[in-house]
């Protein structure tokens, strides 16, 4: 007797080959059979109408922010994903900072200290590795977290001996199961480091079998010298490589992607492996500290851009940068997370600096300052076009680009909807590309780039990682102005062989692990 059964589902295996009929069964969390008939099973779903794939992968999903704190990791499964990607753009729990380290160590839950836990990506994995989560996570080292560790936020080249540290850093935490390290060469740090830093870190990762993912240095009025770059950095390191949420930013950049997508269309005929992933939203979300801050005032952390913002001459030089660089309009950011100002969450700069009383400059300084730049915006600076363009790429994944500890109600909606989205606005309603197509770029495509083995595909001996969907419904709900709304359409989440989702509501079970790479 099988443990469950799938029945009369319309089954898209993940391959990319068309669809077929038949009845899936399940046993010990495994794919036992697939075949036209199958009866028996201690639970059965009948899944007629419906259509049957593998889960979801994010491709950049940030969850390991996430590991200790909020395993549940509601926001993932309850879209379908069941397996996530974390640690990109350089940006990672562990190692801890040089600076944080000065600082008395804190509590993390019941696990220790900041400075034992997040001392190192090993201390970190080699914790999490044994909690149940509520969907499976694998991550990246960040390439921030090891530069800080080996010499602070400063903006300079490190010497020989901080750049081994790094190296070492990085090591360790590919021997305990990091798939490799990211790059986030816009923000600080790691926008402080030469192309050689990063090449030499890439091949580190290489060497150990590892990948590179990045976020490039500049996504707008530069963006072909950054994908450059990264291509240069692959080609040198031989490091397969992915380029993180893919896109043009402002305006006079749109279409840039038609031409960023060639060059890595051209390095993958030179025999290297360029990937890159997208979010389907026209808009990107990070610290507002991140994009009206310039780098020479962030070398020192919050507590420097607090103090910084705090002084008269900075606040002005700061305000000739921004006038030069965005111009006066600053009503494309709205406001998600406010510490200090809860009454400005979801509202424009604009709108905030009226009720604020001042001008958009001195609204955004105050709001960052008062909130100890616990401050983050959303920034709609992208168009539908190249959305549509990158996520019909062959090399192109999905991704949410979204951490999940965030419980506000105005927050990024593709922390909650990205997958619905894709397949309802994009590949029913625009046609972006087909479905068998779109889900093999969320399935099998990741598990392969990855490196996932026996997931992303339905097929007997892999993993019982399934989503049942209504694909003549399936939609997002959640929105800019209430991102807490589940998708509609999605009928069932199975992971490792137990329902944990129907109808979009989980039910609490924690089937999913931390992957370390090679295991
Ligand atoms: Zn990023």
């Amino acid at each position: 007797m099988y443990d469950l059964v799938i029945k009369n589902g319309k089954i898209i295996d993940g391959t990319g080959s068309p669809s077929f009929w038949a009845d899936i069964a399940i046993e010990n969390g495994k794919i036992a059979k697939i075949d036209k008939r199958i009866e028996g099973g201690k639970e059965v779903i009948d899944a007629t109408g419906l259509t049957v794939t593998p889960g979801f992968v994010d491709s950049h999903g940030h969850a390991d922010n996430a590991f200790l704190e909020y395993p549940d990791l509601i926001e993932k499964i309850e879209q379908g994903i069941t397996t996530t990607v974390g640690g990109q753009c350089g940006d990672t729990k562990a190692p801890i900072g040089k600076d944080v380290l000065k600082e008395a160590p804190v509590p993390v839950g019941n696990f220790g200290t900041n400075h034992e836990v997040y001392r190192t990506m090993g201390t970190l994995l080699d914790i999490a590795k044994e909690l149940p989560q509520g969907t499976n996570s694998l991550t990246f080292v960040g390439h921030s977290g090891l530069r800080s560790a080996a010499m602070g936020m400063e903006d300079r080249e490190p010497t020989k001996e901080e750049l081994e540290t790094m190296k070492s850093l990085l090591r360790e935490a590919m021997e305990h199961g990091a798939i490799g390290v990211s790059f986030g060469l816009f923000y600080a740090p790691g926008c402080f480091s030469k192309t050689d830093e990063v090449k030499e870190l890439a091949k580190v990762a290489a060497d150990c079998g590892g990948m590179i993912s990045a976020h490039i240095r500049d996504e707008g009025y530069f963006a072909y010298k950054a994908v450059e770059e990264m291509i240069n950095v692959a080609k040198y390191s031989g490091a397969r490589c992915v380029l993180s949420h893919h896109k043009a930013e402002y305006k006079e950049n749109w279409g840039k992607v038609n031409h960023t997508l060639r060059m890595i269309d051209e390095a993958n005929a030179e025999g290297y492996d360029i990937y890159c992933d997208v979010y389907p939203y026209n808009a990107s979300h990070t610290r507002l500290s991140a994009m009206v801050i310039p780098g020479e005032f962030r070398t020192e952390g919050d507590a420097g851009i607090v103090r910084h913002l705090h002084n008269e001459d900075v606040r002005q030089e700061i305000k000739n940068y921004l006038k030069k660089k965005y111009g006066e309009d600053y009503s494309w950011i709205q406001v998600t997370i406010c510490q200090a100002y809860p009454e400005y969450e979801g509202k424009t700069i604009p709108e905030i600096a009226k009720i604020h009383g001042t001008d958009c400059y001195d609204a955004m300084f105050d709001i960052i300052r008062d909130s100890k730049n616990i401050c983050s915006a959303c920034y709609f600076t992208m168009c539908e076009e190249d959305i549509e363009t990158v996520l019909a790429h062959p090399r192109a994944m999905v991704c949410t680009d979204s951490s999940v500890a965030a419980a506000n109600k105005v927050y990024h909606p593709r922390l909650r909807a990205t997958f619905p989205r894709v397949l309802g606005k994009y590949v029913r309603e625009r046609k972006v590309t087909t479905l068998v197509e779109m889900i093999r770029k969320i399935t099998a495509m990741p598990a392969a780039v990855y490196g996932l083995k026996n997931k992303g595909l339905l097929r007997e001996g892999f993993d019982a990682d399934i989503c049942i969907f209504d694909e003549n419904t399936i939609i997002d709900r959640a929105s800019f102005a209430d991102c807490t709304k589940r998708a509609e359409g999605l009928n069932y989440v199975i992971l490792g062989g137990q329902v944990v989702v129907e109808n979009a509501v989980y039910n609490g079970k924690k089937m999913g692990r931390i992957l370390l790479r090679n295991e």
